[in-house]
């Protein structure tokens, strides 16, 4: 599909430059997963065009409940969309332009929306970001085609990437698979490119006309969630004393992590215990800050000449992760399948899987008996966000130890995170379960109690999240059946293991050898 948008957007390139401005018209911005004013550059280009030809710009954001479910967007995210949407209209309001929300039943009405505004407000220019998922690579070139029917230049740039998909191929001009190589060509190609850092200018004021104008737009309110995606009042406080909304929040979470922790990021992002990473994923997906903007911050920070793929670095380290989201949404548009629920790697589609949902039920509310495995569950239960290590444990639980489909964590992850998005968590899933690009191998299967002693020593990330073991001293936190806190445990009614590890291990090596020997 980013192929078939490419030749449209270079068949139609002619057409729609010829197309001007109108007399009395504006300028549209379609805001998507971009929800920012800051280093936005399809928002940049519209606010040029606009100020170019003396119009104003006029934001639009189409509310699709469709596409919430189709996304499998978590309650808690489509609440953390929506209040950041009434921050960005506040800021852009202050600007005196306007943004205008609608919800749209259904997601297929939505591009007729759109060329149906822009024919209403008299605006010939559209501008937005690509988004990587196929629905929409194919939505927006037939909206390329559709909006150059009805004579608009439908604009649609790459933003959400430092390093836009499609420059970083092999010697034979595909796809890279492997990261690290990947990631020494991304490092490459910053140090050649350092205009590709550079930060796109804010949209400035718009001319006193828009009032009278727009005055309707300026006024329109941000809509609740649909009944099928709402949060409860208590967990809306909760969230929203959580997760604060707006650009500036996340430019403040940004600066204090860069201040206070990213240079021992190398030495402790490991650890879940404790505040050791950005968590700035939830702004990465909504859009509230851009990969660019984080990496050119972490690099200035840093001192250094150029970027690196030095691992001993803190904010070469960070910056490498960062990396690992571009590096997935290239993936992603090299091999669009991994949308359609099959394995990157098609020898992995063949492994017997269980279907066991008292087990899933016994992962999912974080009564394994695996206490550090627990502990991410509930942490994820109370703040829609779980620290990477243990995601990776917890995948890796599911899928080897459990034998449970890893298309059902996958699943369950993005209707729970705050921070889902399609390409990472699918990269994660894939890397965990070893039935992605570049992942682990499969018999290398995690031990959770190892796992547990080794990223969690003290046990203090368990003892805050599992109550029931608060009290537990010492190594036995990490297995309180097998050292000696039993009486304890048994007490506080924390669950016995449901699996053996030792015993699933060998079932798992088992059956992903049969599976990938069947193809
Ligand atoms: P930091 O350590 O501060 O990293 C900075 C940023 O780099 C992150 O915010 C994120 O945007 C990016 N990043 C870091 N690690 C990764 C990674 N392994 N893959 C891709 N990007 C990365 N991340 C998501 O944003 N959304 C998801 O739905 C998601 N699902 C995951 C599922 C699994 C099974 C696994 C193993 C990982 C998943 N991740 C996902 C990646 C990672 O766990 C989170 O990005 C990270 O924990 C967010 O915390 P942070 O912002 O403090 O990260």
């Amino acid at each position: 599909p980013i192929t078939t948008l490419e030749r449209t957007i270079r068949e139609t390139q002619g057409a729609r430059d010829a197309i001007e401005v109108a007399d009395n018209g504006c300028v549209v911005h379609w805001f998507k997963s971009d929800l920012r004013l800051r280093d936005n550059r399809a928002l940049s280009l519209a606010a040029d065009k606009a100020r170019g030809a003396g119009v104003p710009l006029i934001c639009v954001y189409l509310v699709s409940p469709q596409d919430f479910v189709a996304h499998l967007m978590a309650p808690v995210r489509v609440d953390f969309v929506l209040r950041n949407l009434g921050d960005l209209k506040r800021r852009l309001g202050e600007l005196d332009v306007p943004l205008y929300v609608e919800t749209v039943q259904k997601r297929r009405d939505v591009p007729g929306r759109l060329v149906e505004l822009c024919g209403s407000w008299g605006a010939r220019h559209v501008f937005c970001n690509m988004e990587y998922e196929v629905d929409e690579l194919r939505r927006e070139e037939g909206l390329t085609r559709m909006c150059l029917q009805q004579g608009i230049d439908f604009t649609v740039v790459h933003d959400t990437c430092v390093v836009e998909p499609g420059l970083l191929t092999t010697a034979a001009g595909g796809q890279m698979s492997v990261y690290s190589p990947w990631h020494r060509k991304w490092c490459a190609w910053l140090k050649e490119h350092p205009e590709l850092l550079a930060e796109f200018e804010a949209p400035g004021r718009n001319p006193p006309v828009v009032r009278e104008r727009y005055g309707e737009v300026l006024e329109t309110p941000i809509p609740e969630a649909p009944p099928e995606k709402s949060l409860t009042n208590e967990e809306k406080e909760r969230y929203a004393r959580l997760w604060p909304v707006g650009e500036d929040e996340a430019h403040a979470r940004l600066q204090k992590f860069i201040l206070e922790r990213i240079k021992a990021y190398h030495t402790n992002r490991n650890l879940p215990a404790g505040d050791h990473t950005s968590s700035l994923s939830a702004h990465l997906a909504a859009g509230t800050l851009a990969a660019r903007t984080v990496v050119r911050e972490a690099f200035r920070a840093s001192g250094l000449k150029t970027i690196t793929d030095d691992r001993q670095n803190g904010h070469m380290m960070w910056i490498g992760e960062v990396a690992w989201r571009d590096f997935y949404k290239h993936v992603l548009c090299g091999w669009p399948y991994i949308c359609m629920g099959v394995a990157f790697k098609p020898e992995y589609n063949n492994i017997e899987w269980e279907y066991d949902d008292e087990k899933f039920r016994a992962w999912e509310t974080g009564r394994t008996g695996y206490p550090l495995i627990d502990a991410a569950m509930r942490q994820c239960h109370e703040q829609a966000y779980m620290h990477n290590r243990v995601r990776m444990c917890v995948a890796s639980f599911l899928a080897k130890d459990l034998m449970i489909d890893w298309r059902m964590g996958e699943r369950w992850f993005m209707e729970h995170l705050i921070d889902g998005d399609f390409a990472s968590n699918n990269g994660g899933w894939g890397f965990s379960a070893s039935c992605g690009v570049d992942p682990q191998p499969y018999f290398r299967i995690f031990n959770p109690i190892l796992q547990s002693e080794k990223f969690d020593e003290a046990g203090d990330y368990i003892r805050r999240w599992v109550p029931e073991l608060r009290d537990v001293k010492g190594k036995a936190i990490h297995d309180p059946y097998g050292r000696g806190a039993e009486a304890l445990a048994r007490l506080r009614g924390y669950p016995r293991m449901i699996v053996d590890h030792k015993v699933a291990r060998e079932r798992c090596l088992r059956r992903y050898k049969e599976g990938i020997g069947r193809s």
